[in-house]
């Protein structure tokens, strides 16, 4: 607890407010900048005969609101310090709007509808505190403490809330419109509904938040971490983000750094799925999220995290349809993700190219070989022919054979020996037509990101 100024007189309360009174989250540096002591002239609370601080500054809870009305100043006071736990207040009854409360604890109080507009607030505490319906417009709010409040439909219009700990905090139906939230908290908040249109909220946290529905146009959201948020529906339009901005958790098992998928939270968590619509299968809301978040990720000229996020939409949309039994997409969607890793991989295309040749190569070998314009035919007809030089050639000429054929450039000096070889060169020109259009699908779609 305080300690009381030795210099003012008995009658007087005498508090000054310390940093380290109130635990205070922030850094010494912004204490010093926004904060000056100020020392306590008001007189003892008569009438509360176990204290000998001012009505503002006795350690007790359920303050009589008749009498800190009474109290209360008409223009704007320096209230900091100021213990208001536990009270009721109804409407503007208590106006606090343009007062300073730095440090002021608020904590299990009912302040419905109370003005806290232009409020000067750093440190303050309103740790399970019921704010609905309240206006903190303009109000300076660095490093307070709204931990498990409730801020239904609360007004945060270009407050200033640097660092301030939202930490399950109902914020359903908020406002942050261009407030500033650089390094604030919103672990495991509910921003359902909230609008966060035009906010600076680089470096905020909302891990395990609620984003559904919530609105971040033209908001500010470089470094900010998204990681396990619920974010079905949530409206991310002109938002600027970076290389710092979390959405997944990294990679942490080697399956996961294989697959490179990030994982979203409507996919693997079942205690999210009653968050979603009835109708709405969890699958169906991860293709959404990944689909927006490539959409937000090629816009803010992340072209690497565009493309995990677009192999991940097209997977969960593959995991969906075959839980929906539509079996041909599914079909058609697995054949794209093993031939081209979902239009994004070249390397992939051409890995197969390779395979194909060579497969076709040896199959026309072991099944008839060809046969040059000189009538020499090239053929194996056992592993043991493998060990001479004559079966080595025998094998080369049939993949370049295989490669000719591929590429459907045909050459004239060489001509499938078998029934066996021609059903082959059929199989594998038609292939090889289809493989040069994957090619140019896929590369396609890497210069046009
Ligand atoms: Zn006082």
């Amino acid at each position: 607890m305080a300690e009381k100024n030795a210099e003012v007189p008995t009658n007087r309360c005498g508090f000054e407010l310390q940093s380290d009174d109130i635990g205070f989250s922030g850094s010494d540096q912004a204490w010093e900048k926004w904060t000056s002591p100020v020392c306590c002239w008001r007189p003892i609370w008569e009438s509360h005969d176990e204290t000998n601080w001012c009505i503002w500054h006795a350690d007790v809870d359920e303050k009589p609101l008749a009498e800190l009305i009474a109290a209360r100043a008409d223009s704007p006071e320096r209230l900091d310090g100021a213990i208001l736990r536990h009270l009721h207040i109804q409407g503007e009854a208590l106006s606090l709007g343009d007062c300073t409360l730095h440090g002021a604890r608020f904590d299990n109080s009912k302040l419905q509808e109370t003005d806290f507009t232009n409020t000067d607030l750093i440190g303050a505490t309103f740790t399970d505190a019921d704010i609905t319906e309240t206006a903190f417009t303009d109000a300076f709010l660095p490093w307070v403490a709204f931990i498990d409040a409730n801020l239904r439909f609360t007004d945060f219009t270009d407050a200033f809330l640097r660092g301030t700990d939202f930490t399950n905090a109902d914020l359903q139906y908020a406002y942050f419109t261009d407030a500033l939230l650089r390094e604030a908290v919103f672990t495991n908040a509910n921003l359902q509904d909230a609008e966060l249109s035009d906010a600076d909220a680089r470096y905020a946290s909302f891990r395990h938040a609620t984003l559904q529905n919530a609105v971040f146009t033209r908001a500010d959201c470089r470094g900010v971490t998204f990681t396990s948020a619920l974010l079905y529906e949530t409206v991310f339009a002109d938002t600027r983000i970076n290389s710092t901005t979390t959405f997944f958790d990294p990679p942490t098992t080697f399956y996961d750094s294989i697959t490179s998928r990030p994982g979203c939270v409507y996919e693997e968590n079942s205690l999210t799925t009653d968050q979603l619509p009835d109708d709405m299968q969890p699958l169906e809301a991860a293709r959404w999220v990944y689909r927006r978040l490539e959409t937000l990720h090629e816009k803010n000229a992340l072209s690497e995290e565009a493309r995990q996020f677009h192999i991940s939409k097209e997977e969960a949309e593959r995991a969906l349809y075959r839980k929906q039994g539509k079996f041909r997409r599914w079909g058609v969607k697995t054949l794209m993700g093993y031939l081209t890793k979902h239009g994004e991989s070249v390397q992939r295309v051409l890995t197969w190219w390779l395979g194909v040749i060579f497969a076709a190569g040896i199959l026309f070998s072991i099944s008839g070989g060809v046969t040059d314009s000189n009538g020499t035919h090239y053929a194996i007809t056992s592993l043991g022919e493998l060990e001479t030089i004559a079966g080595w050639q025998a094998l080369l000429m049939n993949v370049y054979f295989s490669v000719t054929t591929f590429s459907t450039i045909m050459d004239g000096g060489l001509a499938p020996a078998g029934t066996g070889t021609r059903a082959i060169v059929a199989i594998e020109s038609v292939m090889g037509a289809l493989f040069v259009a994957l090619l140019v699908f896929v590369l396609g779609r890497r210069t046009a990101r």
